[in-house]
Order: structure tokens, then sequence, then C-alpha cells
């Protein structure tokens, strides 16, 4: 594996939320006008409401930031209440001061998808780049909607999901018929350009794609290890995420209290 990965172990999933608030927080008390990278799905959740509190607190402002969001389901309206805009919306945007002039979510009702994906990545550089890319990972390993046997150079694209991802979301939906069978997502190659990336992952069920992601050289089975080339990766675990690792990589990880 990378040695670069610098991996962080909570006792639990509170503590690794906590770890990631902090994280963005002092960014954007470093430079305001940070570009974020910002992902949805359960494991989020409670950064986006800590970083509600701090907010509301004035500690941080995200009046100058600039947001964008990895993927959004192919066929939803923004105001679909399974979008990731409406997520996004829900769980930070509507309750911190950010412009929502600047955030952004890739389009998933475009009359021509294939040219929303280009405006979206031309946005993203003409944005500077994203700063801090916070990201998430599917129980097969994917980063955004890049699933299994992504192309690891691949930019924004309109993809296919997975059995597995689908049946993964139904969750979130009132029947698994419901769950859209295409997406608009970053590319791993997209992903990767971030000056810093934290992957978080808690829970048993995600210890197997940690595991694979860090443990076996790059490799299109897990498109999580590709994170592996890359400096300035943070992975953030809670205990039970971290459990299949080895305790060679478990020794060399730091304990988040
Ligand atoms: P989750 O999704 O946070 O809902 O587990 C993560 C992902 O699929 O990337």
């Amino acid at each position: 594996m990378n040695q670069n990965i610098d991996i962080r172990i909570s006792s639990n999933a509170d503590s690794a939320a906590n770890f990631v608030a902090s994280e963005i927080a002092n960014l954007l008390k470093e430079n305001p006008s940070v570009t974020l990278g910002l992902a949805t799905g359960g494991t989020p959740v409670e950064v986006y409401r800590r970083l509600v509190e701090i907010n509301q607190r004035g500690d941080i402002s995200f009046a100058d930031c600039t947001t964008f969001n990895l993927d959004e389901y192919v066929g939803l309206e923004p105001d679909h209440d399974q979008s990731y805009r409406y997520f996004m919306q829900k769980n930070l945007f509507d309750y911190v001061d950010v412009n929502r002039d600047r955030t952004h979510v890739p389009d998933g009702v475009a009359v021509d998808l294939q040219a929303a994906c280009s405006d979206y990545e031309s946005r993203i550089k003409s944005a500077g780049g994203i700063d801090l890319q916070l990201l998430g990972i599917g129980m097969n390993g994917h980063i955004a909607f890049n699933e299994p046997g992504s192309d690891p150079n691949g930019r924004t694209s309109v993809v296919e999901l997975t059995d597995n991802t689908i049946a993964a979301n139904s969750r979130f939906f009132e029947k698994a018929e419901d769950v859209p069978r295409q997406a608009v997502t970053l590319g791993i190659g997209t992903i990767i350009e971030a000056d810093r990336i934290i992957l978080m992952a808690t829970g048993s069920n995600k210890a197997e794609a940690v595991a694979r992601a860090l443990v076996s050289e790059p490799n299109l089975d897990s498109p999580a290890s590709y994170l592996q080339t890359k400096k300035n990766v943070t992975f953030v675990l809670d205990a039970e995420a971290a459990r299949l690792l080895p305790k060679s990589v478990i020794e060399a990880s730091v304990l988040i209290t």
C-alpha cells in the first residue's frame, strides 16, 4: 500500500464525524473562499450537522466558499426528496450562510447530459479545482458512483449503477424499483485531482471495501484503491470499518480520541 495515506481510526462513528467536521471547519477558517468537494449518503450526515452547529455559533462562515458535489441521480429533479441537490439543501445548505449560486450539484435532468458533464468539469476548473474533497465509500469499493471497473482516469460522465449499489440505496426509496439506474458522477480522474481528500467510512459493512482499498495494489475491482496513487489522502474510519485492516496498518495509523 501507499505509505502516504494517512489513516485515522476512532472508537466510534461520532468521533470520526467530529474529526472530519473539525478539518473542514479549520480549512474554512484558514481560507474562507475555499472550494469544497462534498458527498452525500448516510456517512457524512453527522459531519454536516456539526458544521451547521459551528456555523450557527458564528465560528465559521460558508459565505465565500464554493462547493461541488460528487454526483446526482439521472432523472431526479432537484426538488425530488431523493435527489442529491435536495439532500444537500436539507442537510447543510438550507441551514448555513452559503451562497446558493456557488453550490454545484451535477444536473441529472439536463436535456443534454453529456454537455452538462463537460460544463461541470469546466466549472471545477474555473473555480481553480477542488481544495478538499470529502468522500464516502460503497460496500463494493465505489467512490462517488464510480463502480468497480471504472476508468481510473475517467472524467465526469453518465454511468450505470450496479445492482448492489441500487440495493444499498433502496433503503432511502419506497421500493427498489424507484432507485434510478443511472447517475452523473465525477470521474476517478477528476476526484484524484483534488488537493486533499478525506475518505470517511463507518460501520462494519464497509470493512471489506476499506481493506481492499488500502491493502492491495490499485486495481479496477476497487475504485477507491486508486486513492493510493495520490498524496494528501486521509482515511477516517471508525473501529468497525477498520476491523479487517492488517495489524501493521492499524499500528501505523493514528487514533482519534
Ligand atoms: P453511505 O454511502 O454513506 O450511504 O454508506 C457511501 C457511498 O456509497 O459512497
